[in-house]
């Protein structure tokens, strides 16, 4: 047991690959760093003469930790500390500065610029390696957690849109797309108790198509469920408002919740959807009535009473699409 223990965390020691970005003028500083990495197979090594071309170098090669020497001629080892910071690409590299001596002034003015650690040149090649692992650890670390932040950011938002389909899906009714009877109650409930508290006009009209029994004998349920569907896209077209709600009431029957709509403009609509409906010219031959599909229509208009609920409604509505009916079909009764 013990023996497995000790090659898996030998595994794991192995298991990142650190890269150093040494950015120094010095090539003689370049050959030490090199050879003091050389027999670590866990290190990669990069070493950049020009400290114009640092940025540059650093994009490229993604290292996991940039040794920066302090003094070089033409660009302050400072200023492309600060440089690395800003740029998103290096923005978290761990910087560890060289330094020619260990002067508390540089050593403050580094670490204010952004640099992680400070050395003094030339840093015996053990102390090196184990400032090198400790920080490529941490940055590959910083990686990993981001990624891992964003994986789940990701699935996050996946499962609010599944959430908003699955809402979708309860609210909808299957056969036509419109609201369902379960959505159009939650939503009149809510317009209701609106117009309550600011005393508005809530509009209702309830959409029966005429002989539809004698519809489905003639053609068959296939046909039925087409007309059906017809129907439903005239009514969903003259839902013009955000507030106007659009729903199958259940069987042959559709409804529309029409907020802050008066007796007019109700029966206005209505008016309208039913002439739709009827200029479709869908032949029914089993209509007593007509020889193409019609609907009835009752609307009624109420501004709730505190002591008034929904139902209410619903039921002056009918009672205009039951005169609908009574008095030939194929139109608008409002309550
Ligand atoms: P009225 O003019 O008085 O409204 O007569 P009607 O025949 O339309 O009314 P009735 O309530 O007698 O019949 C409604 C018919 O609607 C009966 C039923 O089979 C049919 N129906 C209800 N839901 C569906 C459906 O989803 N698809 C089809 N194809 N038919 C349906
Ligand atoms: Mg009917
Ligand atoms: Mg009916």
């Amino acid at each position: 047991m013990p023996r497995k223990d000790n090659t898996m965390e030998a595994a794991n020691a192995h298991d990142y690959l650190a890269m150093v970005l040494l950015v120094d003028d010095q090539a003689m500083v370049g050959e030490a760093v090199r050879r003091a990495l050389a027999s670590e197979d866990d290190i990669d090594f990069h070493y950049c003469a020009q400290p114009d071309e640092a940025i540059a170098v650093a994009e490229r090669t993604r290292p996991t930790v940039i040794l920066q020497d302090l003094v070089m001629p033409g660009v302050d080892g400072l200023t492309l500390v600060r440089r690395y910071r800003e740029n998103p690409a290096t923005r978290n590299i761990p910087i560890i500065v060289l330094s020619t001596k260990e002067e508390p002034t540089m050593k403050s003015a580094a670490f204010a610029a952004g640099a992680n650690d400070y050395l003094v040149k030339l840093p015996d090649s053990i102390e090196l390696i184990a400032r090198i692992r400790y920080h490529s650890r941490s940055y590959l670390n910083l990686l990993q957690r981001d990624e891992a932040y964003r994986a789940l950011r990701q699935s996050q938002q996946q499962l609010l849109e599944t959430n908003l389909e699955l809402q979708r899906l309860t609210n909808s009714d299957g056969l036509t797309g419109l609201s369902n009877r379960r959505y159009f109650d939650e939503y009149l409930g809510a317009e209701w108790k609106r117009a309550q508290r600011e005393q508005t006009q809530l509009a209702l009209l309830m959409i029966d198509v005429d002989s539809f029994k004698a519809y489905n004998d003639t053609y068959g349920h296939v046909a039925g469920d087409e007309v059906l569907r017809r129907v439903a896209a005239v009514i969903r077209d003259n839902c013009s408002r955000p507030a106007d709600l659009p729903a199958r009431f259940g069987g042959e029957e559709f409804s529309m919740v029409l907020p802050a709509t008066s007796p007019g403009g109700a029966r206005l609509l209505a008016e309208k959807v039913r002439r739709a409906i009827e200029a479709q010219q869908i032949p029914h031959s089993g209509s007593p009535t007509s020889a193409c599909v019609t609907v009835s229509i009752g609307g009624a208009v109420l501004v709730p009473e505190t002591t008034q609920i929904s139902s209410r409604l619903v039921e002056a509505a009918d009672a205009g699409l039951y005169q609908a009916k009574r008095n030939g079909r194929n139109q608008v009764v409002m309550a």
